[in-house]
């Protein structure tokens, strides 16, 4: 069980059952912990945040202080964010950028271009050319590394280190930055390498892939007689969905993080974190609907469901939970009342796969007892299928006792 801050918690009790299910983001929170991650990265490490983690404005406008940048991967998260936090630093990454997008990127200005392939770099070099004629565009080929044995085991989500349609293979480095180095692309300007290969990684593993991908980097670097000024290691920090307490040791990441910048001085080091810094930032709340047994099991189906909230369904884990109990019942009829030591939450769809979390200890769960799932900040209502079904969105609420000035969206 996972409660809620006090704000999110008092916010969630407030709203009638029409109003929810809602998420409630607290933006304070938020603000502490990136705070808390920027304070852990020593000096040469850029921290951007991936924008594909969690693109609501409030998020990105509380984030922009802490950060050095953002991380987009499509035309239309160019242009969000770009509205939402103007004036700051974007990188621009993705595989299978279309033509227009990297015209859009140019006329924005990005900061730079993380390069998927061989043809991502033709075109780009091109458009360049055409859009920005006057300008050297930083590019940093994005590399497909082999990952430490260990580090690629205990990674949930791979993008690197084994077949897979992001990045470049290693064997097309020499070529890539010959092609960056002699001359045949003047509007381009190689100005480091970018390896994202994990996601669900803890910091000691995170730590051996960065000195892996610095040191390849370093390595091809030397090859061809340039000096890296960048290299991006990525993001992938852990959250951990079954121990929502334990957080990513940032500190051990920033210290073993200082020993690889001591060594390698003037080359900055930049991670991009998604999930790691937004996750616990948000809360999807609902209310139980019905209780009953099947075959054995309990089940208690809420208001809403994965497709609000698909977090679960894609990673197959149990969200972390809290129940708020509700004391009232207004209705003429019965209440539903659990009767098992366990029972597991489901949603509203017709699907067997709309499972929020199993055999939750929730003894006695009754309708109109509320839910509060955690860790909903990241990947959830933005990853998930709205439409399946056609039930009403959620409510969206900001909580920000920093400024006194809470906003609430409808979904
Ligand atoms: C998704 C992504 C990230 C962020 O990953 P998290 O697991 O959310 O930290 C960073 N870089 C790239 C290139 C990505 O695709």
């Amino acid at each position: 069980m996972t409660a809620p801050t006090p704000a999110v918690h008092d916010r969630i009790r407030s709203l009638t059952p029409d109003e929810l299910p809602a998420y409630v983001y607290d933006l304070a929170a938020l603000r502490t912990h990136a705070a808390a991650v920027r304070a852990a990265l020593p000096e040469g490490v850029e921290l951007y945040y991936a924008a594909k983690a969690n693109p609501e404005p409030q998020i990105l406008t509380a984030l922009a202080p802490h950060v050095d940048g953002y991380e987009v991967s499509s035309g239309g998260e160019l242009t969000h964010v770009a509205r939402a936090v103007p004036g700051h630093p974007l990188a621009f990454g993705g595989p299978g950028k279309t033509p227009a997008e990297i015209t859009t990127a140019l006329e924005h200005g990005v900061a730079r271009f993380h390069l998927e392939s061989e043809h991502d770099l033709t075109v780009l070099a091109e458009l360049a050319r055409r859009v920005t004629p006057g300008t050297r565009i930083a590019v940093l080929p994005r590399f497909n590394l082999p990952m430490p044995d260990d580090t690629l085991a205990a990674s949930a989500l791979a993008m690197g280190g084994r077949p897979t349609p992001f990045g470049l293979d290693p064997s097309q480095a020499d070529t890539v930055f010959r092609l960056l180095t002699d001359g045949t692309h003047p509007h381009l300007e190689l100005r480091g390498v970018h390896a994202h290969l994990g996601s669900g990684l803890e910091a000691p593993a995170q730590l051996a892939l960065a000195a892996s991908v610095v040191t390849w980097a370093t390595d091809l670097a030397a090859r061809h007689g340039v000096r890296l000024t960048e290299v991006n290691i990525g993001g992938g920090m852990n959250v951990d969905y079954a121990h929502p307490e334990s957080r990513f040791d940032w500190t051990g990441y920033g210290e073993g993080l200082a020993q690889l910048t001591a060594a390698h001085p003037g080359t900055v080091l930049r991670i991009e974190p998604g999930r790691a810094l937004t996750a616990y930032c948000g809360w999807y709340a609902t209310e139980v609907l019905d209780v009953k047994d099947s075959q054995g099991e309990e089940f208690a189906v809420v208001r809403g469901g994965t497709h609000h909230l698909r977090t679960p369904a894609t990673k197959g884990h149990d969200q972390p939970c809290a129940v708020l109990p509700v004391e009232s019942w207004p209705h003429p009829w019965p209440r539903p009342t659990g009767r098992a030591e366990h029972v597991t939450l489901t949603g509203q769809l017709c699907t067997p796969k709309d499972l929020l979390a199993r055999r939750v200890p929730a003894p006695g769960l009754r309708a109109g007892d509320r839910i509060a799932f955690a860790l909903a900040g990241a990947y959830a209502w933005n990853i998930s299928h709205h439409d399946f079904l056609m039930h009403p969105r959620p409510g969206f609420h900001f909580l920000d006792s920093d400024s006194d000035s809470d906003s609430d969206t409808a979904g």
